[in-house]
């Protein structure tokens, strides 16, 4: 019997990543559709699957890893729905309704960090691991973890973004971007907070710059506490400021200094190496994860 047919949506702030697989391994065809306000945005989402289903035949689940905050709590009126977001015209916007009503099939949602964590534990950076957090660092800071094969879901969900972190020595002036912190990680690492500090991004800068070390002054401390917090096996670090590979060895050291020797010396080895990683799926660990999460419905 054929793998079932999947359709997957990694669903951000500025594009909706669509594709449609058999199984998990085999991508059929995939669309780029740009955010915008909810209504034509998934209507262009249901348009792609409803031309996909014409090709290749009836979708047999589907699986959303989407931007937050978002209800993930199934006994919830407001299940699958965005909750309160600046972002206009999406603040409780249903996600998981429309699409299980248009094609009446079961549809699963996580966060988009959270099915990025899923993708490369299944198929990516954490094969064989049992253990792992995403974590991407762009226009904002999330993090997303799967423990014991489960994602992290809880209260609501993590944002791990937000944490407090202490000051680096020569960044005391800034105060930070984030509308309800300030000077959180977030709020002092994204990318719209390095531009507002050195009025570019930070592969602009020169590898001398101290642009380097403070930003992963405050990455590090991410890197340690959920080592310290999780005891999870390894750490995925993406999104665009990442993306150049530049910064990755200065946040292995940073996290390295703020261990400092602390943990199973095999965490230490190699200076974090194996540690702390790239996406091996690159800018698709989120949507293999989101084909997981509707592969998962139907086992
Ligand atoms: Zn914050």
């Amino acid at each position: 019997m054929d793998a079932p047919l999947l359709g997957a949506i990694d669903a951000g702030g500025t594009k909706f990543q669509c594709a449609l697989a058999r199984g998990c391994e085999q991508v059929l065809v995939s669309q780029r559709i740009d955010t915008r306000e909810p209504a034509s945005t998934l209507r262009d989402v249901f348009a792609f699957f409803e031309d996909s289903q014409l090709q290749y035949g009836v979708i047999d689940a589907f699986g959303i890893g989407a931007f937050g905050p978002l209800d993930l709590d199934p006994q919830s009126a407001s299940y699958g729905h965005i909750l309160s977001t600046p972002k206009p015209g999406w603040s409780h916007a249903d996600l998981l309704g429309p699409l299980q009503r248009r094609f009446g099939k079961p549809v699963a949602i996580d966060t988009d960090v959270n099915a990025a964590a899923i993708g490369e534990i299944e198929r990516g950076a954490g094969r064989g691991l049992r253990s792992l957090v995403y974590v991407t660092v762009g226009t904002g800071v999330g993090a997303g973890a799967v423990i014991a094969g489960s994602s992290l879901r809880g209260l609501m969900h993590p944002e791990m973004g937000h944490i407090s972190v202490r000051r680096d020595q020569r960044d005391q002036q800034f105060p930070g971007i984030c509308p309800f912190h300030g000077d959180c990680l977030e709020g002092m690492v994204c990318g719209p907070a390095i531009r507002e500090r050195w009025g570019v991004q930070l592969d602009a800068l020169s590898a001398e710059h101290e642009a380097w070390s403070i930003i992963a002054h405050y990455l590090g401390q991410l890197m340690s506490n959920l080592a310290l917090m999780l005891s999870c096996e390894r750490i995925v670090l993406g999104g665009g400021v990442m993306t150049s590979g530049a910064l990755l060895p200065h946040v292995r050291a940073s996290a390295r200094g703020w261990l400092n020797g602390y943990l199973a010396p095999a965490l230490l080895r190699g200076d974090l190496q194996q540690y702390i990683v790239a996406p091996e799926l690159g800018e698709r660990s989120g949507i293999m994860g989101a084909l997981s999460l509707g592969q998962r419905l139907l086992a």
